[in-house]
């Protein structure tokens, strides 16, 4: 294991169906009958490869066919939870879009047992869910999703988030939605600045208020926004493999992850789709030390950053954070050192 793989880690976005290992996402589409695109893993691999963001939608829904009865999301819920555990993910924040499964005659309710039951067999990782909405299907719809929800939150749901084509649909609709979240006692965030500029976050953070914003890629972009995040202390849920395999940004040397930390924002790193990104929790923090100029101890700190903007209850994130700096792999870097 490399000291990457060997640190304490937690994640805060991303989304089960794109963190499906690809054996496992194999199986379930040989399952089903097979798909002459891809006659084995490294085909499957190779699908996951995209020019553009549109593309990158068009293969997620492509994937999620294959998962279509309760057994599937227990399953896949399952390899994925022992996926991270195996990374040494001690803490996840879940994405699951149970709306997309719910047109193919899936029930929300059923969906998020499953998920539960899947993670629940796997020791050594705690996972709470976040249920993100879609918004190519619009709040009426979406507000359906939500009432049903609410009526299976002790399965961990602690969070509502918004997803789909950020680029095509604004969050104003969404409004009285994320009101309706929030009276329920739901955390909320919403994808916001990855597929679309600066405004789009401004409009998120007025219209929906939400307490977390997934990527913010584009956020540096307006100065003004710099600061207004900065000084609210609104936390960014940072992808940046994502942001380079989908083309927000060109490369990972122009990711703006290096400013805002220097500017000084909360920022959490995080993996998005890793399976569909061909990418890891490790590989992310190895990237910005390789790439980005970020030190080990700053790796450190970008974990820490983490376990504050999650959604944890006070105490649990001290405990966490108090295990964390016990590890040898933390020591070998931090020594006694607290921050
Ligand atoms: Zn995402």
């Amino acid at each position: 294991m490399t000291w990457y793989e060997d640190l304490p880690k937690i994640e805060l976005h991303v989304h089960l169906e794109g963190a499906i290992p690809h054996k496992a996402l194999f199986e379930l589409i040989r399952k089903y009958g097979g798909d002459p695109s891809v006659p084995n893993t490294a085909a499957l691999k190779k699908r996951f490869e995209y020019r553009n963001f549109s593309q990158f939608i068009e293969t997620w829904s492509w994937k999620n066919q294959f998962l279509r009865n309760y057994e599937d999301f227990i399953y896949s819920a399952m390899l994925t939870a022992r996926d991270m555990a195996k990374q040494n993910i001690r803490y996840a924040e879940l994405f699951f879009s149970p709306s997309l499964f719910v047109r193919h005659g899936l029930e929300v309710q059923y969906i998020t047992q499953s998920i539960r039951e899947g993670v629940s067999q796997v020791p050594g990782i705690e996972i709470r869910l976040i249920a993100d909405l879609v918004r190519d299907y619009g709040p009426e719809s979406e507000m359906r999703t939500l009432k049903a929800l609410n009526e299976v939150k002790n399965f961990g749901i602690i969070g509502i988030g918004l997803g789909g084509s950020e680029h095509e649909y604004p969050p104003a609709p969404f409004e009285p939605l994320f009101r309706e979240a929030r009276k329920m006692g739901f955390f909320t965030n919403a994808h916001a600045g990855e597929a679309a500029g600066p405004q789009s976050v401004w409009e998120t953070i007025r219209k929906l208020r939400v307490q977390r914003i997934g990527h913010g890629t584009n956020v540096y972009k307006d100065p003004k926004l710099m600061d207004y995040i900065a000084e609210k202390k609104i936390p960014l849920e940072l992808c940046p493999m994502s942001n380079v395999r989908t083309g927000a940004v060109t490369s990972i040397q122009e990711h703006p992850i290096r400013k805002y930390f220097e500017r000084g924002l909360i920022i959490s790193v995080n993996t998005d789709d890793p399976k569909m990104f061909n990418t890891s929790l490790a590989d992310e923090y190895r990237m910005l030390v390789e790439e980005c100029g970020f030190s080990k101890k700053d790796v450190c700190q970008l974990i820490l950053q983490g376990i504050k903007s999650s959604w944890m209850w006070e105490g649990r994130k001290d405990y966490l954070i108090y295990q964390f700096q016990q590890e040898s792999s933390w020591k070998s870097i931090m020594g006694d050192e607290r921050i």
